[in-house]
């Protein structure tokens, strides 16, 4: 845990300050922070590093975060780096703010066809690539989905899934909201599963929820939602249009091995409408020093959380950077040392 900072004082990690909590997910808490040599802001997952670092995952975990620092897609969370330090691991991320895609149901209620179709385009573009690039998301739920400023979906936690199982430790069974409503029958089960079906299956549950306003499977008790789920029970509201029914009954089909796939979904006549394929660019030459390291256990390159004193300035320092300040009143010379001893402490990090 860390310590209560002093009024005015500032936690530093390596070039970034930190700055609120934005949020805390099944196994992190997320920091905004603000580069201090770009002024970039970011969003910093600060994992607990015993936590995670000494299972047999690691493997996993350093190649899913090396392709995540590789994969710059639209709808997906750009990772910018990693750090640790002795008890950390900090996951540098980009940052966006238009908060959660859920909240706005939460706020604003249930989704017109038109607009729940492009959040499904963005997610399913997003997920399609990471999986051609072998990454699966695993747990991809309400927390995952945020928006950037403009509206734009991005999908979070890609990659990190082994983080949340090694914290969770059982599986999917706990997932941060308590009920794993948005997780495949064949995960329940636990038989061994295949990651592109399972986060296809997330996909088809996320859509119903956007067009319904609630879920496909929700019951008060695991035992009763379970058996749900591995039926694959539930019913469309009135409203929803044949197209998107037949589109999710295929998505929602309990036997993994007839679901429809991410290339059948791009092909659906449902789906296809007003369909914008993504454009972006893949980055070459990225850098993986910084996730050898933290991976490979070196003591070399560990960061420190250190609190720092906020930038001190005098009076004198702080009236002649500020605009429109006539100078001239002061150049009595009594007041202009008694104004010299005054130091002035100033905290800018505020959001
Ligand atoms: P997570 O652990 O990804 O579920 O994150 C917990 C919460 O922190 C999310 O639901 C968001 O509200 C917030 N959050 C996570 N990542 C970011 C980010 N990159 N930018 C802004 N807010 C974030």
């Amino acid at each position: 845990m860390s310590s209560p900072s002093l009024p005015g004082t500032r936690t530093r990690v390596g070039k970034y300050e930190l700055g609120r909590t934005l949020g805390e997910g099944s196994f992190a808490k997320v920091k905004f922070a603000r580069n201090a040599t770009t002024g970039d802001c970011v969003a910093i997952k600060i994992i607990d590093r015993d936590r995670v670092l000494h299972h047999r995952m690691v493997e996993q975990i350093k190649r899913e975060i090396s392709t995540m620092k590789m994969i710059k897609h639209p709808n997906v969370l750009n990772l910018y780096e990693v750090m640790a330090s002795k008890t950390k691991i900090y996951i540098v991320l980009e940052y966006v703010g238009g908060g959660e895609l859920f909240d706005k149901i939460a706020n604003d209620g249930k989704f017109k066809e038109d607009v729940a179709r492009r959040y499904l385009q963005q997610l399913i573009n997003a997920v399609d690539y990471c999986h051609s690039r072998g990454v699966y998301h695993r747990d991809l739920k309400p927390e995952n989905l945020l928006l950037d400023s403009h509206g734009v979906l991005k999908v979070s936690d890609f990659g990190l899934s082994a983080f949340s199982q090694q914290v969770r430790g059982d599986g999917l069974l706990h997932t941060a909201c308590g009920t794993p409503n948005y997780v495949a029958p064949e995960v329940l089960t636990d038989k061994g599963y295949d990651g592109t079906s399972s986060d296809v299956w997330s996909c088809g549950v996320i859509l119903f929820v956007l067009m319904a306003g609630y879920l496909p499977f929700d019951e008060p008790n695991l035992v009763a939602l379970y058996r749900r789920i591995q039926r694959a029970e539930f019913s469309f509201p009135s409203w929803f249009s044949s197209g998107a029914k037949r589109l999710i009954k295929r998505i929602l089909d309990p036997n993994p091995l007839t679901r429809i796939t991410i290339s059948e979904i791009l092909e659906n006549e449902w789906f296809k409408k007003n369909y914008k394929p993504p454009h972006f660019e893949t980055e070459e030459d990225v850098s993986l020093d910084d996730v050898d390291a933290v991976f490979n256990d070196s003591e070399e390159h560990l960061v420190t959380e250190r609190k720092e004193k906020p930038v001190s300035m005098n009076a004198f320092e702080l009236i002649s950077r500020s605009q429109g300040f006539n100078l001239e009143n002061l150049f009595a010379k009594e007041m202009m040392s008694s104004i010299n001893e005054l130091s002035l402490q100033l905290s800018d990090f505020h959001d």
